[in-house]
C-alpha cells in the first residue's frame, strides 16, 4: 500500500464530466488499497474569470481581497469532486488550504509555503480511511487571512503535500501526456520525454514551459519527492522528473520554451565609472524586482548603457524606480520594451557539445529572426527575439535539434 497525491489541473475538472473522469481515476487508485490525497485546480478558466470579475468592481483591488476571492475557485472545484466520488460510494472529505495545514508567509498573490502541518490530512487518511481532496493554490498566513501562491501554484501545493506526507509518489495529471521537447500545441513534432532531470525540469518551467509551476520542481528536487506528469485524458505513461535519468547520447538538449510575459528596460548613456550596477540592481532588488538577463555595452565616448529584463507586470514600477532616482544614478534616456519573448533551449548534455549555441543561433539566422540578447548557463541559452518571432522562433530552433535527432535514431 503506497500513499500517493495526484494533482488535478483546470482543463481536467473542467465540467461534470471531467470531474467523474477525475473521480474515477482517484477511486481507482484508492480501490488498489492505496491512500490517497487529491490537489485540484479551480474548473476551467475560473480564476482567469475571477480576475475579470474583481476588475469590474474595482480597477485597483487589495491583494488582500483578490486572495479571499481567488481561492474560491478551489473550492468549487473541491466540493464538486468530493460529491462526485460521495456518490460512487467511497468514502470523502474536501478540505481548504487552512483546513489542510497548508502555512505561507504573508505575501497575498504569490505567498510562499512555510510549512505543511499534516495532522489533520493523516487523520482522515489513517484513521477515517478516507480519500482527502485538497484545494490547491492556496493556504493562510500568520494573520489567519487566505493567500494564493501565484497562478500555476497548485502545483507546488501538491508537491508540498506530497513532501510533508512523505508520500511515495506525487503525480500531476494534466491535458498533456507528459513533458515535451516543446509545448506540442506551438510544435506538433515535439516528442514526450519519458524522463527529465529535476534541474532541466526547473529550467523548462522557469522559462516558460507552463506544464509544472517551477516552484513545484524546485521544491520536488529538495525533499526528494518522486514526480509524474500525466495526462487525466489518455492514460499513456508520463514523464517522469527525477535525479538521474539515462541520457541519449543523441540529443544535446530537453527541450524549447518561451516566455512572452517579460519586458526589457535599457538605461542608456550612463557614466562609465564604478558603482552604477551597483546603484541600479540593488535599487531594484531592495523593491522586489527580479531582473533577468543584463547586458552592459560600450557607448559613446565616457558613457555606457546597461540592459536588463523583468517581468512584464514589474515594467512599470522599474521604470518609475529608476525615473525617481535618476540624479543619483544619471543617465540619458530610458528605452522600455515589452514587445520582446525570451526562447531558450535547455539540457544537460550541451556543456560537453561545442557547437549547440551556434546551431541555435543558425536556425534564428536561417529563419531571418532577430537576436536581441543572449544569455547563457551551465544548461541554458536564452534569446531575446520580438514577441511576434517568438513561436516560429520556438518552431525553427526545434525542427534544428529534434530533426537530426530523429534522423539519428
Ligand atoms: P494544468 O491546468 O493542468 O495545470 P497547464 O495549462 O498549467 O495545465 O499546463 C499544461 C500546458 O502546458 C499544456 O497544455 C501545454 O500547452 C503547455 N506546455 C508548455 N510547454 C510544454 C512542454 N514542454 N511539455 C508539455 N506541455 C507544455
Ligand atoms: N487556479 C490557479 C490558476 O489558474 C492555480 C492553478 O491552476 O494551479 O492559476
Ligand atoms: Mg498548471
Amino acid at each position: 500500500m503506497a500513499l500517493i497525491v495526484q494533482k488535478f489541473g483546470g482543463t481536467s475538472v473542467a465540467n461534470a464530466e471531467r470531474l467523474r473522469n477525475v473521480a474515477r481515476i482517484i477511486t481507482d487508485t484508492y480501490k488498489q488499497g492505496n491512500s490517497v490525497v487529491a490537489v485540484l485546480s479551480a474548473q476551467g478558466d475560473t480564476t482567469d474569470d475571477l480576475i475579470e470579475k474583481a476588475k469590474e468592481i474595482n480597477p485597483n483591488p487589495s491583494k488582500r481581497e483578490m486572495d479571499m476571492l481567488l481561492s474560491t475557485g478551489e473550492q468549487i472545484s473541491c466540493s464538486l469532486c468530493a460529491m462526485a466520488i460521495e456518490g460512487m460510494g467511497y468514502p470523502v472529505v474536501s478540505l481548504t488550504g487552512w483546513q489542510a495545514g497548508f502555512r505561507t508567509n504573508s505575501g497575498y498573490g504569490n505567498a510562499r509555503i512555510k510549512r505543511v502541518l499534516t495532522d489533520r490530512v493523516r487523520d482522515e487518511l489513517e484513521n477515517k480511511r478516507r480519500i482527502v481532496i485538497v484545494t490547491g493554490f492556496q493556504g493562510i498566513n500568520k494573520y489567519d487571512d487566505i493567500t494564493t501562491l501565484g497562478r500555476g501554484g497548485s502545483d507546488t501545493s501538491a508537491v508540498a503535500l506530497a513532501a510533508a506526507l512523505n508520500a511515495d509518489l506525487c503525480q500531476i495529471y494534466t491535458d498533456v501526456d507528459g513533458v515535451y521537447t516543446a509545448d506540442p500545441r506551438l510544435v506538433p513534432s515535439a516528442h514526450k520525454l519519458e524522463e527529465i532531470t529535476y534541474d532541466e525540469m526547473l529550467e523548462l518551467a522557469t522559462l516558460g514551459a507552463q506544464v509544472l509551476h517551477n516552484r513545484s520542481v524546485e521544491m520536488a528536487k529538495r525533499y526528494n519527492v518522486k514526480l509524474e506528469v500525466l495526462s487525466s485524458f489518455s492514460g499513456k505513461p508520463g514523464t517522469k522528473v527525477k535525479e538521474v535519468v539515462k541520457t541519449m547520447e543523441e540529443s544535446h538538449i530537453s527541450g524549447v520554451a518561451k516566455d512572452k510575459n517579460i519586458a526589457r528596460l535599457a538605461l542608456v548613456g550612463l557614466e562609465d565609472t564604478p558603482g552604477i550596477a551597483f546603484k541600479i540592481f540593488s535599487l531594484l532588488a531592495k523593491n522586489n524586482v527580479n531582473v533577468d538577463i543584463i547586458l552592459q555595452s560600450i557607448g559613446r565616448s565616457d558613457t555606457k548603457d546597461i540592459s536588463f529584463t523583468v517581468a512584464k507586470n514589474d515594467m512599470e514600477l522599474a521604470q518609475k524606480l529608476l525615473e525617481d532616482n535618476r540624479d543619483s544614478i544619471q543617465f540619458d534616456h530610458i528605452d522600455v520594451s515589452d514587445n520582446i519573448a525570451k526562447v531558450s533551449i535547455v539540457g544537460a548534455g550541451m556543456i560537453n557539445s561545442p557547437g549547440v549555441a551556434a546551431a541555435m543561433f543558425e536556425a534564428l539566422f536561417n529563419a531571418g529572426i532577430n537576436i536581441n540578447m543572449i544569455s547563457t548557463s551551465e544548461i541554458k541559452v536564452s534569446v531575446l527575439v520580438h514577441i511576434s518571432d517568438a513561436d516560429r522562433a520556438v518552431q525553427v530552433i526545434h525542427e534544428r535539434f529534434y530533426d537530426e535527432f530523429e534522423a539519428a535514431r
